[in-house]
């Protein structure tokens, strides 16, 4: 099927074949307009975003809850809430999720956090971010539509992802990012044989680039994950609200802090967690949302801040360049969702977020990018400045691995000393 605008808006009846599993339409975030699952991401009424609409399973969640739980570790064991066809688990794909919930006792020290604290460390994924969760999805809806070639704009991680993705499934990719990205990024989307498209400018760039290459015969056939398939790639994202309530022991948590770039992974996690309460998994309490920002690229905080409805477009200038999205898509949904919740959007300085990721490794032993020292960064500052109440049990995202931007905290780390092999010279250093 090649890539359509929607044209048939009103009459539309939602396409319930298998292919979807409990998706039934695509429904406008705005108006409410129902179309039928396509690789559409934009309302015709409103140009308001799309995004998949379900008929979630009911009856009774014991029963729902053992078939989770007895199915696979990763993302597909909860298959029943996703756009996916029941059969995805004998699909070729990397086969992301059920990365590790840590307890994280050294940091809930240090930080002061007497509610419990824990790190679910998303680095632990096939391609070393959370964006194999997307991209994993937005990839069973590429097969479904037919569609040849994958591609995305990307900050780094969902290159590699998407490029990862399509060596395993068979599909061409062709990915676009800025030419300007950490090495470890271009070599981790590069190495996996697709083409990369470096472009001379920014995220920002690359995305209209890309949405005029959707718009143009040559985007034909080309599954752009988080453009033409991004109602599908969001969902992606609801798996990280369900593993965390699950790993806690179907319950949910009292606050998560939770990095921002387009926005899109913390609206789906709210839409995760609701999803749960909906389906009677966990028992309903409230809960507080914290996003978290680089002040180099924060126009989701600054907004919160102002007390703005709509998100000012920035410039980025910061050395977390996965979060560096200067004109975020759902900031305007994270500010509803922060303020909603009782919780608030922060950012740090890039030399608070190089603190924060030596932190979280001397503390856990985790070695988070730059995304992760934003989020561990933003919530010290969101307890030193009275935001968050360290009395609550608190969850915090890290959305990467550190060896993908080794060049944050190389110019200050190294060895503790370089010597000859000698006990002499061991103890000249001071070592012994
Ligand atoms: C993409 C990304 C995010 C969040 O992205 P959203 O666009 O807000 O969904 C967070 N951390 C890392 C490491 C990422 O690559
Ligand atoms: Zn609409």
């Amino acid at each position: 099927m090649a890539v359509q605008t929607i044209d048939n808006t009103t009459e539309a009846t939602p396409d319930t074949g298998p292919a979807f599993g409990p998706a039934v339409a695509l429904s406008c975030r705005e108006c409410g307009e129902r179309v039928p699952l396509g690789p559409v991401f934009a309302c015709q009424e409103c140009f308001g975003p799309l995004e998949v609409a379900y008929d979630l399973p009911t009856g009774d969640p014991e029963a729902l809850r053992k078939q989770i739980e007895s199915g696979p570790a990763n993302i597909w064991r909860y298959a029943p809430l996703l756009p996916v066809p029941a059969d995805v688990v004998d699909k070729p794909n990397l086969n992301p999720g059920w990365t590790k919930l840590v307890k994280a006792d050294n940091l809930a020290r240090e930080l002061g956090v007497t509610g419990g604290l824990y790190v679910k460390d998303d680095s632990g994924n096939p391609t070393h971010s959370f964006k194999d969760r997307v991209v994993a999805i937005a990839l069973e809806a590429a097969r479904t539509f037919g569609l040849k070639t994958l591609s995305c704009s990307s900050t780094g991680n969902l290159a590699g992802a998407a490029e990862a993705a399509a060596a395993r499934a068979g599909f061409r990719s062709c990915v676009f990012i800025p030419h300007d990205l950490e090495a470890g990024k271009v070599v981790m989307a590069a190495v996996y044989g697709g083409e990369l498209v470096g472009i001379e400018g920014n995220y920002d760039d690359v995305n209209r680039f890309c949405s005029e290459l959707i718009g143009d015969p040559i985007g034909e056939d080309w599954g752009f994950v988080n453009v033409n398939l991004r109602p599908y790639y969001g969902e992606g994202s609801k798996t990280l609200a369900y593993e965390i309530c699950e790993q806690l022991g179907w319950r949910l948590p009292d606050q998560i802090v939770i990095p921002i770039a387009s926005g899109s992974q913390l609206t789906k996690i709210d839409k995760g967690l609701q999803e749960l309460i909906k389906l009677g998994l966990v028992e309903e309490k409230p809960y507080k949302i914290y996003g978290a920002q680089a002040e180099g690229c924060s126009p989701v905080s600054a907004a919160f801040k102002a007390g703005h409805d709509v998100v000012r477009p920035v410039k980025p200038d910061t050395i977390a360049k996965s979060l560096a999205i200067g004109n975020p898509a759902d900031g305007p949904y994270v500010l509803d969702i922060a303020r909603r919740t009782g919780g608030a959007v922060e950012d740090v300085t890039d030399e608070q977020c190089v603190a924060a990721i030596k932190l979280l490794a001397r503390t856990e032993g985790i070695f988070a990018e730059t995304a992760g020292g934003v989020t561990v960064g933003v919530l010290k500052k969101l307890i030193e400045t009275g935001q968050l109440d360290p009395a609550l049990e608190t969850v915090v995202l890290n959305t990467g691995d550190g060896l993908k931007t080794l060049d944050a905290v190389a110019p200050t780390t190294g060895p503790t000393a370089v010597i000859r092999p000698t006990l002499a010279a061991f103890r000249e250093a001071g070592l012994a």
